[in-house]
């Protein structure tokens, strides 16, 4: 069928939204009409060339949310007018895919950044000519796509599809990276280095899971009152005494740090402020040279932990934080900021800028 898809190639500042053409889904696979798909800085580095490699043109976008219109003859979960949420890909039979662990999947970083299937195919071409189309199992900045039954998450008949979308990456990220990769009990304290959305989400999942202390550090005075607003206990303006200025907040230092950004001075600060056997959680790589201090870890025994998609299973997890958002106690509608599909070159901009912490794009 013929859909409306924003295709990224190379020289154009912002993906174009064309006309492409999507195959029917697989024996295992469902066609969702997305309502609203959130754009996550993995999208601005893969368009721009400064992340990941991808293979151009494809079309980008992993934080999806719409209606299944179409199943596979092999699809049992779920049926024609059934809400989804889409997250990535992964292969369902390898050691971590079995341990409900599908962020560490044999087959992630191909079923992400390849933009193909495993087999090499697409779900997407133009003018008889194959587009990448199953960027993280799904390539959502599109009216339509084809997506593996096994990444499109159900979730209830009366959720908001319209926010949903970042649940399957930057929310998941935070929130799972507290609940999940750290399983933080009540009493602990964290640092939130990078207040972005999964900074953000870090911070409310916190709160959630009863952290003494929370604190946020930013260099934008606007996320750091957002912070403090979400659950943050105390918020800094990163500069040269935030070190200092964290060692009076937590003199014993702090059970767990969670690094949002790639500034190789902040991977130093996110160990060096830990307790003993704190643990320093990381989501990206650093941009530039940085040498661990192998001395810092081992001195207090602690962990330099790499945490990728919250460590969490999206089947399992983001109905769970639907739950806490209803209920008042994951309030993550306040990271989102509406654009309509056509404004995509605004939603990039304000994405790029940070003016938006996590700009929806509404089909
Ligand atoms: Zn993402
Ligand atoms: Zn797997």
């Amino acid at each position: 069928m013929k859909i409306q898809a924003a295709v990224s190639r190379d020289g154009q500042p912002v993906p174009q939204i064309e006309e492409v053409d999507l195959e029917a889904p697989r024996i295992d696979e469902v066609r969702v009409r997305i309502v609203a798909t959130g754009i996550c800085h993995t999208d601005l580095h893969c368009h721009s060339g400064r992340g990941m490699p991808v293979p151009k043109p494809i079309v980008l976008g992993h934080e999806g949310a719409g209606i299944v219109e179409e199943v596979g003859d092999g699809v049992r979960g779920l049926k024609v007018g059934d809400p989804v949420v889409l997250s990535g890909g992964s292969c369902g039979l390898c050691p971590s895919c079995r341990a409900a662990r599908p962020t560490y999947c044999r087959d992630t970083m191909k079923l992400s950044f390849a933009g193909m299937r495993l087999d090499g195919s697409s779900p997407l071409s133009q003018h008889g000519e194959r587009l990448a189309g199953a960027f993280f199992a799904q390539s959502s900045f599109a009216s339509h796509v084809v997506v593996p039954e096994r990444s499109a998450v159900k979730v209830p008949e009366d959720a908001p599809l319209h926010l949903l979308g970042p649940l399957g990456c930057g929310i998941i990220t935070g929130a799972g990276s507290v609940i999940e990769a750290f399983r933080l009990r009540p009493g602990q304290s964290l640092v939130v280095f990078g207040v972005g959305s999964v900074g953000l989400a870090a911070i409310m999942a916190a709160r959630l899971s009863g952290a003494s202390s929370i604190v946020a550090v930013d260099v934008a005075q606007e996320r750091l009152d957002l912070a403090l607003q979400l659950g943050a206990t105390a918020a800094l303006r990163s500069d040269t005494t935030t070190l200092g200025a964290l060692q009076e907040i937590e003199p014993f230092g702090f059970n767990f740090s969670f690094n949002t950004t790639a500034a190789p001075p902040v991977y130093t600060m996110a160990i060096e402020c830990l307790a003993n056997e704190g643990t320093a959680g990381f989501v990206t790589r650093p941009q530039g040279e940085w040498a661990l201090n192998v001395g810092a870890l081992l001195a207090g025994g602690r962990k330099l932990q790499g945490i990728l998609g919250g460590s969490a299973a999206p089947q399992l997890f983001i109905p769970l934080l639907i739950d806490h958002w209803r209920h008042g106690r994951f309030p993550f509608d306040r990271l989102v900021t509406q654009f309509a599909f056509h404004d995509i070159a605004a939603a990039w901009s304000a994405c790029t800028t940070g003016s938006a912490v996590k700009p929806v794009l509404v089909m």
